[in-house]
């Protein structure tokens, strides 16, 4: 395969690789493979693929919506989301989200390096922001939404078994939590499931890799 200036930049000039050395390749399909560097240049490169180095490995159809909050904070979220495995992370503006900064090119490139520092084959889809009543509005039905409802803090987490369609996603409100607008909305709708994370309220980034290893646990690739 062809490699471009900027992954040539990083494997011959950062990486130092030279032609015979070898590299550890994935697509997100195919799983990851061994390949050989033939040809080595400041802008560009070629590799050859040699054999299959370990089967493909796409976690669960799980989806993960947060609200932005700090950057590292967020970067942490994207980073964490892709070591626990979802298929697609989205970030939501709702009433109080503190921050309404996110890079979608650049939480690719931190969700690329996550996977790659965990030996994952699979990199999840990254959205750009959406509002969440739009959001919502274009829900497909047979996808349960589980909210993380800090009004519920104390109560059983309530994930258990596999949902019918095997399509979910996990919701987590920003800093200030959700208004109460926001929560008559999620409340009324049939697809959304609200659950607790535990007797004390955690901050947003604790919640969302709480909710994600629960999730996991009790109805993912974990068991
Ligand atoms: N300002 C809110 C309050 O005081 O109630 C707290 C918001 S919390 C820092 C951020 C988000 O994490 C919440 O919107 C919720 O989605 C989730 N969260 C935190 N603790 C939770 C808990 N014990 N149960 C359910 N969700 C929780």
């Amino acid at each position: 395969m062809d490699v471009g200036p900027e992954q040539a930049n990083y494997l011959f000039s950062v990486m130092r690789l030279v032609p015979g050395a070898t590299v550890r390749l994935f697509n997100g399909q195919d799983g990851e493979w061994i390949a050989r560097v033939e040809l080595a240049s400041k802008k560009r490169g070629v590799l050859i693929c040699e054999r299959q180095n370990g089967p493909q490995v796409s976690p669960p159809d799980l989806w993960l919506l947060f609200a932005p909050i700090r950057k590292e904070r967020t970067n942490f979220v994207v980073e964490k989301a892709v070591e626990l495995g979802v298929a697609r992370v989205i970030p939501v503006m709702t009433r109080f989200t503190n921050s309404e900064r996110w890079r979608q090119d650049k939480q690719l490139a931190h969700a690329v390096e996550a996977a790659e520092q965990c030996g994952a084959t699979f990199v999840p889809q990254i959205d750009d922001v959406a509002h969440l009543d739009r959001i919502l509005a274009n829900w497909p039905p047979e996808r349960v939404l589980y909210w993380a409802d800090e009004s519920r803090a104390g109560q059983p987490h309530g994930f258990s078994g596999p949902t019918e369609s095997g399509a979910a996603a996990i919701l987590i409100g920003p800093e200030g939590g959700f208004s109460d607008e926001e929560k008559t909305l999620l409340n009324s709708l049939p697809f959304v499931r609200p659950f607790s994370l535990g007797p004390r309220i955690l901050r947003a980034e604790t919640a969302a890799v709480a909710a994600l290893a629960l999730w996991q646990n009790a109805m993912g690739d974990w068991t």
